[in-house]
């Protein structure tokens, strides 16, 4: 093999090549690492944790229902 195969990435938000070893990876700055969390901030990403919470409050609203299961 003729040389170092060198995986490239991208900056998820500007999509600019990103150093597997920098400091922000994989983000390319610290201000897409901020714009990233700022979108999962504002619900721009579907995250799993919400999901939870309403299994909880049904599981809080139906107690019988839980128990029943097992
Ligand atoms: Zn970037």
């Amino acid at each position: 093999m003729p040389g170092k195969r060198t995986l490239r990435l991208r900056c998820p938000i500007c999509k600019k090549p990103v150093k597997g070893a920098d400091a922000e990876f994989p983000f390319c700055s610290q201000r897409c690492r901020t714009i990233d969390l700022g979108k999962w901030a504002s619900g721009a990403y579907v995250i799993s944790s919400p999901l939870k919470d309403v299994n909880e409050a049904i599981r809080e609203n139906n107690p019988e229902d839980s128990e029943s299961e097992s």
